[in-house]
C-alpha cells in the first residue's frame, strides 16, 4: 500500500522543545528520517535565507526549524552542511556573514557542531550554475519557509532551488528571464535538476501580502510540513493559502512536466487534516491579482494593467541594497534620494524582496488602481 505522500503537523510557536517534536513528528509520520537519507552519508541542509534579517521578520527559515532537521540528521550519524546563497550574494563583501549572523544559523551551527558553508564553488547545470555542494553531498534537504511572492505568488518547495544558484548568476537569470513565464520555466528546471531527499517547511510564522521581504506581513499559520514531492506540498499549501494549486505558476510548469502531483484528491495526507489547517485566505501579492481575473480579461488588460516598485522616502536607511541587486540597473542614487529609472525597470521586483526596511512599495499603473489590483 502506498504511503503519505506528505505530512502536515500542528505548532503554535518557536519553543525549541516544541519545534523540535514537531519536525521529528512531521518526519516521523513519513517513515523517519532513514526513508530519505542514507545514515553516515553527507547532507546540505539549505534553509531560506532571503536576507540579513532577525527570525522574527519572518523573511528567513527560522533557525529552531533549520535545527530541528540537524538533530534528526546527528541521530543517523550524517556529516552536516548548512548553507544558502542569499539574495545580494556577489553584489556585497561578505554578504554570507552578515545572513548567517542575523538569521541565526551561525548559532544554530556552532551549538549544534557543524559545518556553515558558502555557496562559491559551482558546476554548470546547461543554463545555470549550481552550488558545487550537491556534488559534495549525498543528499541534500530544502527547509523553506512558507511565504507569498511577488512574482510567484508563493515561495516553498520549489522555490526555495533557486537559492542553489551561485553568485551574481541569480542577477542574471532575472534579467535575461525578466517574463513571469521565462523565469518560471528556470526555477522549474532547478527543480528538476536538484531535487531534495526531502523538504521541511516551516509554516509556523507564514507571510502573507507583498512578500517574500520585508514588504510582506508575517502571518500566524502554526504548521510543519514534510515531503519528498514539492509540488505536492506547493499545492497543498496553495489551498491553505485560499487558492488553487494550479494559480501558483510554479506548480502549474512542475505538474504540467509530470514533476509531481498537483491534484489534492490525489496527496495522501499523514498528521492534521487538510481541512483543518485552512483559515482565513491570505492576502496576496498585488502583482498576482491579475492572475485571479478571468483568462479572456486577463488577455485584454495584461498591457495596462502594470504594478512597478515605488521607494518610499521616509522609510529609506539608504543601505544600497536595491541599487547592488537591480539586474537593469534601473536603481540609483541622485541627489541623496533612491531614484528608480522605470524605462529600466524590467519589473523583477529584486528591489523589494532585497529592501530590508520594506523602504520599497508597489505602485499600480492607473488601470491596475482603479481595478483594485
Ligand atoms: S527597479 Fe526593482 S523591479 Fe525594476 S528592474 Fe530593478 S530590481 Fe527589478
Ligand atoms: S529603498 Fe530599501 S534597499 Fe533601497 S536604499 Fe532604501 S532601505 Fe536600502
Amino acid at each position: 500500500m502506498k504511503g503519505p505522500d506528505i505530512s502536515i503537523v500542528r505548532c503554535a510557536d518557536y519553543n525549541r522543545q516544541d519545534v523540535l517534536a514537531a519536525v521529528r513528528q512531521a518526519v516521523g509520520l513519513l517513515g523517519g528520517i532513514e526513508a530519505f537519507v542514507k545514515p553516515q552519508s553527507s547532507v546540505l541542509v539549505k534553509p531560506n535565507l532571503l536576507s540579513a534579517q532577525e527570525p522574527q521578520r519572518c523573511v528567513d527559515t527560522h533557525p529552531e526549524v533549520v535545527r530541528g532537521v540537524i538533530r534528526l540528521l546527528k541521530e543517523i550519524d550524517c556529516r552536516i552542511y548548512l548553507g544558502d546563497g542569499p539574495n545580494l550574494l556577489g553584489r556585497k563583501e561578505n554578504i554570507e556573514e552578515e545572513v548567517y549572523e542575523k538569521s541565526g544559523m551561525k548559532e544554530v551551527a556552532r551549538s549544534e557542531g557543524i559545518e556553515l558553508v558558502k555557496f562559491d564553488k559551482r558546476r554548470w547545470r546547461g543554463k545555470f550554475p549550481l552550488t558545487s555542494w550537491l556534488d559534495t553531498c549525498d543528499h541534500f534537504i530544502s527547509v523553506p519557509k512558507f511565504k507569498t511572492h511577488e512574482l510567484t505568488t508563493l515561495t516553498a518547495g520549489i522555490k526555495n532551488l533557486f537559492g542553489l544558484v551561485t553568485g551574481t548568476f541569480k542577477t542574471e537569470i532575472h534579467l535575461k528571464h525578466f517574463k513571469l513565464e521565462d523565469f518560471t520555466k528556470i526555477v522549474v528546471d532547478i527543480y528538476e535538476e536538484a531535487r531534495p531527499s526531502l523538504t521541511v517547511i516551516d509554516g509556523i510564522m507564514a507571510m502573507e501580502g507583498d512578500g517574500p521581504g520585508a514588504a510582506g506581513t508575517p502571518r500566524h499559520a502554526g504548521i510543519i510540513l514534510a515531503g519528498k514531492d514539492c509540488v505536492a506540498l506547493d499545492s497543498i499549501l496553495a489551498k491553505i493559502m485560499g487558492i488553487e494549486p494550479l494559480d501558483v505558476p510554479t506548480t502549474k510548469e512542475a505538474a504540467a512536466r509530470a514533476l509531481g502531483e498537483s491534484h489534492i484528491d490525489r496527496i495522501a495526507i499523514a498528521g492534521e487534516p487538510l481541512e483543518k489547517v485552512i483559515g482565513k485566505r491570505f492576502k496576496l501579492p498585488r502583482a498576482a491579482l491579475i492572475k485571479r481575473l478571468p483568462m479572456p480579461l486577463i488577455k485584454v488588460i495584461k498591457h495596462f494593467v502594470k504594478h512597478y516598485p515605488r521607494v518610499v522616502e521616509k522609510k529609506c536607511i539608504h543601505c544600497l541594497a536595491c541599487v547592488q541587486v537591480c539586474p537593469n540597473k534601473a536603481v540609483s542614487v541622485k541627489q541623496g534620494k533612491i531614484v528608480i529609472d522605470y524605462r529600466r525597470c524590467i519589473a523583477c521586483f529584486c528591489c523589494q524582496e532585497s529592501c530590508p526596511a520594506a523602504a520599497i512599495q508597489l505602485k499600480s499603473s492607473m488601470l491596475a488602481y482603479i481595478m483594485g489590483l
